[in-house]
């Protein structure tokens, strides 16, 4: 029987989806850039049916593409353009808040759960899940795992990573594995599910997921400041860390550009500051305590920022409905980008201290290809992640000769300034198939040597989303120059 039949056969006809308009949404990604065809789109209904698609195709050897909400920035999650088309596993039908256990402070939920309905669910018992993205209305807990999603709540609660306890896991050969446990302390070997974590579809199919909890803060300040520049904008980090400690939530950076972008393409959004200032911070305090208090220490802090000529204006939210507003500027510079024109994204992360140089040394190393190219610049300052992004518009694209290759050459540029500043070229949007070479030349090669071990133990016929995370070609270390 063919691929097809079978699987209609153990899962339902309508759990198999083979219409051209049926696959449609799954086979692009969500910015247009990446395509490809699948052999089919399978929508399981739980771990058994995942399982068994995976056994069926293991015997007929076709490939495995496992896909969340197919949000991802570097085309993680859609076909490849050639060799054989895989089943896409889409995880949609399967979300279900299995349980909530407060005073665990904990939570177990099929894999296919939206970001948003998770933290909701969460909120409703006085618990917080702070994994928080601008895509956290589509985007899937699977997702995010295996992407090891980072955002805005890093800063004070960690990447994904640090905020699951447990997973469970159907591996290549059709096994389930449950390793849902709940406990913040299990020294019994290795931790299995950090291999999982950022694996990006490889190693198998997340089907849930056991996740750790915070106390939901009750007390939020928001506040929206201009500041002087990026090394401004490192002395107000210092200053909020010192007087705040953990209650600094979030600290985040644009530039003017980035900015503006927003306000143009993004119905709704309204302007934060009534002037256009080059460089932009949004900062959130967060906690159990009373809310006024909280709104007067933020204020002290921006009174001697503007003092010391750090903060050059700024506008403190006074209702939730303001704060949210500040937010949904923040949250909506994707799909500002995305209107704009051709966004050549970063995601560099680099030593929080460097983050001006980094972003002095990457401006030059772009405008020796392309003098005066525009930059929108958005980083999670915080925790030194900075998303750089030279920006054409769709005419400069389309006029550019050699387009696709000097996109990336001046993204491998970045890279390599990320890279002499001690960074890394991925932070939190993972490899997909953007970067897989880019893997070849900065990972260490006794690093994708293990990495290749692990996968051809757990997938010795390579059948789980091939061609993604590592480089296709054996790896040849080479030497990786300076941006100057
Ligand atoms: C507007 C916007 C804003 C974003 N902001 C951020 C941000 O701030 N921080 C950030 O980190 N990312 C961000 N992203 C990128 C993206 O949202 C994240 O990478 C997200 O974690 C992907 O989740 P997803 O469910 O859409 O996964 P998909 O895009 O469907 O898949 C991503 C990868 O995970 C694998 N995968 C998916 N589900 C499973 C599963 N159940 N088991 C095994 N493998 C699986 C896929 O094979 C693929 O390799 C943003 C994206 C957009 C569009």
């Amino acid at each position: 029987m063919s691929l097809v039949a079978q699987l209609q056969a153990a899962l339902g006809a309508d759990a198999v989806l083979i219409a051209q308009a049926d696959v449609a949404g799954h086979v692009q990604d969500w910015r247009g850039r990446y395509r490809g065809p699948a052999a089919c789109v399978v929508l399981p209904s739980s771990t058994r049916q995942v399982a068994a698609a995976v056994r069926i195709a293991g015997q007929l050897r076709v490939p495995v593409l496992a896909q969340g909400g197919n949000t991802s920035l570097c085309g993680g999650a859609v076909p490849w353009p050639d060799g054989a088309a895989p089943m896409l596993l889409n995880l949609a039908r399967m979300r279900s808040v299995r349980s909530i256990d407060a005073a665990n402070n904990s939570m177990e939920v099929d894999a296919g759960c939206v970001l948003a309905s998770v933290q909701q669910a969460a909120r409703e018992r006085q618990r917080l899940y702070p994994v928080s993205l601008g895509a956290e209305g589509s985007c899937q807990i699977g997702g995010t795992i295996a992407t090891n999603a980072g955002g805005t709540g890093v800063l004070r609660y960690g990447t994904t990573r640090e905020n699951v306890l447990g997973l469970e896991v159907v591996l290549p050969d059709g096994q389930i594995w449950n390793g849902l446990y709940r406990l913040r302390k299990n020294n019994t070997g290795l931790d299995l599910k950090h291999l999982f974590i950022g694996s990006e579809g490889t190693l198998g199919v997340i089907t849930a997921a056991s996740l750790k909890l915070h106390p939901l803060p009750t007390a939020q300040a928001v506040a929206w400041l201009a500041v002087a520049s990026p090394r401004a904008a490192l002395q107000m980090l210092d200053l909020c860390q010192t007087r705040y400690g953990a209650s600094l939530a979030a600290f985040e950076m644009m530039n003017g550009l980035q900015l503006r972008n927003v306000l143009e393409h993004v119905p709704g959004r309204r302007p934060p500051l009534p002037a256009a200032y080059d460089w932009h911070l949004l900062v959130e305090l967060a906690d159990t305590r009373a809310e006024p208090a909280l709104t007067a220490a933020l204020e002290e802090v921006l009174l001697q920022g503007l003092a010391q000529d750090l903060v050059l204006d700024a506008s403190l939210a006074t209702s939730g409905a303001q704060r949210a507003a500040l937010w949904a500027v923040r949250h909506s510079v994707s799909e500002a980008n995305k209107k704009a024109g051709i966004g050549w994204t970063t995601d560099c992360a680099v030593p929080v201290s460097a983050v001006p140089e980094f972003i002095a040394r990457a401006t030059r190393a772009v405008h020796r290809t392309l003098p005066g190219l525009p930059i929108a610049i958005v980083a999670h300052l915080g925790d030194g992640n900075v998303h750089f992004i030279p920006l054409l518009s769709f005419g400069q694209w389309n006029a550019l000769a050699h387009g696709p290759a000097t996109a990336h050459a001046v993204q491998h540029a970045i890279h390599e300034v990320a890279h002499a500043l001690g960074g890394s070229f991925s932070a939190e949007h993972g490899i997909g198939q953007l970067l897989t070479q880019e893997m070849a030349l900065f990972k260490p090669a006794v690093e994708i040597d293990m990495m290749r071990g692990i996968k051809g133990l757990l997938d010795p016929h390579q059948l789980f989303n091939p061609g993604r995370l590592l480089p296709a070609t054996p790896h040849r270390p080479k030497g990786v120059s300076s941006d100057e």
